[in-house]
């Protein structure tokens, strides 16, 4: 029998309208076997939204019913509403030797990598607070009062940024698209040799680029732009 397969883990997070999913749908489009976990809510659909699409949208009662059946790898309750991840996602991308791709907040984030260490974590940043409440506005799907909301947890949010291993600061969008590949195909390629060829070596060198620890100087100012953080959360 062949071994099974062991998914890498994607998780990506982000304050609410930075553009994850516009980068998510474009990475699917690009990466083969990379599989999206659509996570289950009990928020309603917004906008073009549908049912098994972009979430799997279910009564409050379904969802505490699968948390007492312990059917998710994690939960978290986001603006009000459960959101979580079913286990089932990750045996059936372990059956078709896919990858996983998991769009979840920090929170989620946060039990994932306890659950899974090895799981590969990005955090997508806006260029700055004024892009951010920008972006939000274009997309048209918030009333006012959401916005604010989103705009008070992005600046929580973007305090746990550290706790990630790579950060994707999206302000061109293509080339973000191309460092989000990037970080994805480098993950792939074995740990145990150096990269080989000159596409390997382009893949690695723009990944690396995002990593935490070589980006830190370019967050700076963006959180900056959000007020700063507290003395705590600053290194
Ligand atoms: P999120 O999933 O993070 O909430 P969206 O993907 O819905 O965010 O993006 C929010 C808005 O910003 C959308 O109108 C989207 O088209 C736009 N957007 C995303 N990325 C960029 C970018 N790099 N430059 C300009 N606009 C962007
Ligand atoms: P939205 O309602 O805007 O689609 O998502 C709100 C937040 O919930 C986002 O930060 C998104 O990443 C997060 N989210 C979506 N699915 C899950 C999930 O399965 N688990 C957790 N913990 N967060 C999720």
């Amino acid at each position: 029998m062949s071994p099974t397969y062991r998914p890498l883990i994607y998780i990506i997070s982000a304050p609410s309208g930075s553009g994850k999913s516009t980068l998510v749908n474009e990475l699917l489009k690009l990466v083969p076997d990379l599989d999206f976990s659509i996570s289950y809510t009990t928020r309603a659909p917004r906008g073009s939204e549908q049912h098994g699409k972009q979430y799997h949208f279910v009564p409050r009662a379904e969802f505490e019913q699968m948390i007492g059946d312990d059917e998710f790898l994690e939960h978290a309750n986001v603006f009000g509403n459960y959101y979580g991840t079913a286990r089932r996602f990750l045996r059936e991308a372990e059956e078709k030797k896919h990858d996983l791709l998991l769009d979840i907040d920090v929170q989620g984030a946060a039990q994932m990598k306890r659950k899974l260490p090895d799981a590969v974590s990005i955090f997508v940043l806006p260029p700055d607070r004024k892009t951010l409440e920008w972006r939000l506005r274009k997309r048209s799907e918030d009333a006012e009062d959401v916005i604010a909301r989103r705009l008070v947890t992005a600046s929580r949010e973007i305090e746990n940024y550290d706790k990630y291993d790579y950060i994707l600061i999206n302000d061109d969008l293509e080339e973000s698209i191309e460092s989000l590949q990037a970080i994805v195909l480098s993950e792939r390629l074995p740990r145990s040799r150096a990269p080989q060829s000159a596409g390997e070596k382009k893949i690695v060198e723009l990944a690396d680029r995002q990593r935490l620890a070589n980006i830190r100087d370019r967050v700076r100012p963006i959180l900056d732009s959000f007020g700063g953080l507290p003395p705590s959360a600053r290194s």
